[in-house]
């Protein structure tokens, strides 16, 4: 196996190894705060013999980060904290996260480590399409590809011409795009009567926000490109926690620098081997600001097996969806990504949609608003119901109510250039 980093080729008996001292440094360092002294003088468990006692050790919750902003986690002085970034979240105080000049060198190694793995090298043109500023897919994913020696373009957000003049003008190979952004990026190119498989592009890391295997496969054909799932977030540095490898199936975690648990969002208890439940992360190893036991709230699995690449650091299923997206309603549980999965595997169904759920009276509903591809949204009002009507059926099988589904023009749907909101939960402004 080529490898970036040798932590690369560990067996699973020296990573659990590995885990164990970084765990305890990281137990002794995160003391330094009044935050963990406390919260582990309260666990039944303060001190650690092994990997096995962890779930006795307690979690940290975004709202702990909140109540600490913006420096009660810090476990260095301010002067040799060297960037913060934030996280996307919309209310109340906002989470700062801190890191120091060995934070920002590991995770540009890390993040150097997952392009490698997916067959990136220095002579790759990189541009990344991804919002700068707090927001860490930007300077994240950027010193991992400056780390792995290509020419990066620091393109950021939006300015969608822009984008494809510099694809085409300097040949890129490589891109970092938000998966929603990819799809409308495609109706731009289409505009422009380019053909992007006609480019020099191969890879592109994709992620930032929930998305189906449809979704990658209508970029990958689109681009005619390998698209690589990319997961990350904030409190563990960003982009770089787990990642897809060449065999596109499931994301490794780094374990080397990560603890993953999946536990059950109600109990917070650890679910058996290979269920669906809620990712917990430790940062093994973050030195400004380590994180214990982080509810992540994003809905995963470990997927049994070994992986054909031969890395031996666990396998996450794609992320299903967020905890708090959960849609309940009328007593059924709905997630978003299984709505996007029937959408995007009808082929006249367009690049973006948005589910509301709506209250009329004492009644609760959800009605699908979904863009149609150009050259199928007809005059014909008897081919559009039919449409409509196939499409309301595919999705009552799967999800067991059934929503109204209005059909509507390509482009009309709001657009973001950053991550897709794709709920719009109008059931309290609905009421009375
Ligand atoms: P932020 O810290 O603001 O960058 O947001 C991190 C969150 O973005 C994660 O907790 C996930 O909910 C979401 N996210 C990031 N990458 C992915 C991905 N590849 N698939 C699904 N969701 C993702
Ligand atoms: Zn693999």
């Amino acid at each position: 196996m080529e490898y970036y980093h040798k932590n690369e080729l560990l067996s699973r008996d020296a990573l659990v190894a590995l885990q164990e001292i970084r765990l305890r440094n990281t137990l002794e360092r995160i003391r330094k705060t009044a935050f963990y002294r406390k919260a582990l003088q309260d666990c039944m468990k303060p001190g650690l013999c092994s990997i096995e006692d962890v779930p006795l050790l307690p979690f940290t919750e975004k709202n702990d980060l909140r109540a600490q902003y913006p420096t009660g986690l810090l476990t260095m002085p301010l002067s040799q904290v060297e960037r913060m970034h934030a996280s996307s979240g919309t209310t109340g105080n906002p989470t700062a996260i801190l890191y120091s000049r060995n934070d920002l060198n590991t995770w540009a190694d890390l993040m150097a480590r997952c392009m490698h793995m997916i067959g990136m090298r220095s002579h790759d043109i990189f541009q990344n399409m991804s919002g700068y500023g707090l927001f860490t897919g930007g300077l994240g994913i950027h010193y991992g590809a400056e780390r792995l020696g290509c020419l990066t373009i620091p393109a950021g957000a939006g300015n969608s011409r822009r984008q494809i003049k510099m694809l085409r003008d300097f040949q890129v190979s490589s891109v970092h795009i938000i998966p929603s952004y990819a799809l409308h990026l495609s109706s731009v190119f289409t505009e422009m009567g380019i053909d992007p498989r006609e480019l020099c592009l191969r890879t592109a890391l994709i992620g930032a926000e929930p998305h189906t295997e449809e979704i990658r496969q209508r970029i990958e054909k689109f681009y005619g490109i390998k698209a690589y799932n990319s997961y990350g977030l904030s409190e563990m540095n960003g982009p770089g926690v787990a990642f897809e490898c060449q065999a596109q199936d499931g994301l490794h975690v780094w374990e080397d620098a990560y603890l993953p648990e999946i536990v059950d969002p109600t109990t917070g208890k650890p679910v058996p081997e290979g269920e669906i439940g809620e990712l917990v992360l430790t940062s093994l190893c973050r030195e400004a600001m380590p994180i214990l036991r982080y509810r992540t709230r994003d809905l995963t699995r470990f997927l049994p097996g070994e992986c054909a690449c031969g890395r031996k650091h666990r396998r996450l299923d794609r992320i299903l969806g967020r905890c708090d997206d959960m849609i309940i309603l009328k007593g059924v549980n709905i997630y978003p990504m299984q709505v996007e999965k029937i959408l995007m595997s009808i082929p006249e169904v367009g690049q973006n949609y948005v589910i509301e759920l709506v209250r009329e009276g004492f009644l609760e509903s959800m009605r699908i608003k979904v863009e149609i591809l150009e050259g199928c949204f007809v005059e014909d009002m008897r081919v559009l119901r039919g449409l409509q009507s196939r499409i309301t059926h595919l999705l009552r099988d799967e999800i067991l109510i059934t929503p109204r589904v209005d059909l509507v023009q390509p482009g009309s749907l709001p657009k973001s250039e950053g991550k897709a909101l794709r709920v719009v939960d109008l059931r309290t402004k609905t009421q009375g």
